[in-house]
């Protein structure tokens, strides 16, 4: 398949200066007067355009996009359809508040969502700016349609920053550190990660029901939040069975099953959806990311006879479902479709997961290499352990770096480093970067 970019920036990699570049470093230094410390970079290099899985710095460094900055940029960088489309509506009109005066660009985004999402059942949506505030929204929803306060989610979960979402969100360090009191009723329980626990799908779904029922109380709990494949967390994929019996359980429990595709959605895992690889089908979905190729929007996806519970009035926001943001979802979806980059994402996986299996055959702080598709990372350990190395993830991160190469670390410990190209990456490209990477694992040995 012919993925090549038609680009004026060129398809390659290409370091002119030592990184970050004098640009970058002075940029860098401005910054301290006026942006809160909260924020910081692992490699502030500063981007003045980008195409494809091209980002070019303000130095003119040409840098491999292995990020997509976190699973959003899927299609790849300056679309032409995006380009196209965003123009047009920010010419036509920018704003209305869907609330005060819609348009058609909300409705279709919505048709896209229910036609795309998991299950041939009716389903209605809300359209939101960012991934926290469509899980939040979700958790709002599941509560109110079943009259429930509980609310069910897994070791290593991230769902975002919010107060309720942090809430749900396992690691403490740093997105929890000193900002509570959190939101009540949030309930934790063991999640399936087979590299640590060794359990079967089945198992670690007894395990985790058994402490929803023996501490919780079937009866109270309104919904599970799960990623399927968990982000943040380290790229954990459950074990085949997991996902599906905690589907089952909710059901038969009048609890709902709330799948936080965010990250894993929209043809990052070789599906439109990381639950369809097993066929489940949640009640509510939740995306954003990869949803609308840079613009901000997120949407929750449910049951209609669920999303239509909520009173009038009771959703909304000022900005959730954008025009802009609208029009460059339909032209990220229709980008999607043309190009077949669930397909793509499936080859991406393919070849990195070979490469980095050949490379874990000889490289002891390889613990486990997994993922799915175009969502793919590697976890490291001390050699001959399972204990989790970050100073090898971090060394990893910061050896591609300087390579000009983005890969972003991740996971509860900090040993995961995580690969998230955007999905229109050619052969080349990627088979450099996977180059580069396995430098680095070598350059540790
Ligand atoms: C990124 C992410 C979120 C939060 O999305 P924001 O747009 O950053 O608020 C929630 N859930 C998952 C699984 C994510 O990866």
């Amino acid at each position: 398949m012919d993925t090549t970019v038609q680009t004026t920036i060129g398809n390659q990699r290409k370091v002119v200066t030592p990184l970050p570049g004098p640009k970058s470093t002075e940029l860098h230094a401005r910054r301290q007067k006026v942006v809160s410390a909260g924020l910081t970079n692992g490699f502030p290099v500063y981007i003045d355009r980008a195409e494809g899985a091209i980002l070019v710095d303000v130095d003119g460094n040409h840098l491999l996009d292995l990020g997509s900055g976190i699973a959003v940029t899927s299609i790849g960088h300056a679309v032409p359809a995006l380009i196209n489309a965003v123009s047009e509506q920010v010419a036509a009109f920018t704003h209305t508040c869907f609330m005060v005066t819609p348009y058609e660009a909300y409705i279709h985004v919505c048709e896209e969502l229910a036609a795309l999402t998991p299950g041939d059942h009716a389903k209605t949506s809300a359209l939101f700016n960012s991934g926290a505030e469509a899980v939040e929204n979700a958790v709002k929803i599941a509560r109110l349609a079943t009259g429930r306060p509980a609310v069910i989610v897994v070791d290593h979960a991230y769902h975002g920053r919010t107060n309720l979402t942090m809430a749900l969100t396992a690691k403490n360090m740093p997105y929890k550190d000193r900002f509570g009191p959190f939101a009540p009723e949030i309930y934790r329980v063991p999640t399936s990660y087979p590299y640590r626990d060794g359990l079967s799908g089945p198992e670690a779904a007894a395990r985790a029901i058994a402490e929803i029922e023996g501490s919780v109380g079937a009866h109270n709990v309104a919904a599970i939040v799960i990623e399927p494949i968990q982000g943040e967390g380290g790229f954990i994929v459950p074990a085949e069975g997991f996902l599906p019996a905690l589907s089952a359980w909710t059901t038969a429990n009048g609890a709902l099953f709330i799948a936080d595709e965010i990250q894993s959605g929209f043809c990052r895992t070789g599906k439109w959806f990381a639950v369809d690889h097993e066929g489940v089908i949640p009640d509510i979905v939740t995306t954003a990311k990869g949803l609308a190729g840079g613009m901000p929007l997120a949407g929750v996806t449910g049951r209609a006879e669920i999303m239509n519970q909520v009173h009038e009035g009771g959703l909304g926001g000022t900005y959730g479902g954008n025009p802009v943001a609208a029009v460059a979802a339909l032209a990220t979806i229709a980008t999607m479709r043309e190009q077949n980059l669930a397909a793509r994402a499936e080859h991406i996986g393919d070849v990195a997961f070979a490469a980095l299996r050949a490379l874990q055959q000889d490289s002891p702080i390889i613990g486990d290499v997994r993922g799915r598709g175009a969502m793919i990372a590697m976890e490291f350990v001390e050699p001959g352990t399972t204990t989790p190395n970050a100073a090898a993830a971090k060394a990893i991160v910061s050896y591609c770096n300087q390579q000009g190469v983005i890969a972003i670390s991740c996971g509860t410990y900090g040993n995961v480093v995580r690969l998230l190209p955007p999905l229109v990456i050619t052969d080349e490209q990627l088979a450099d970067g996977l180059e580069v990477l396995s430098a680095a694992v070598r350059s540790l040995r």
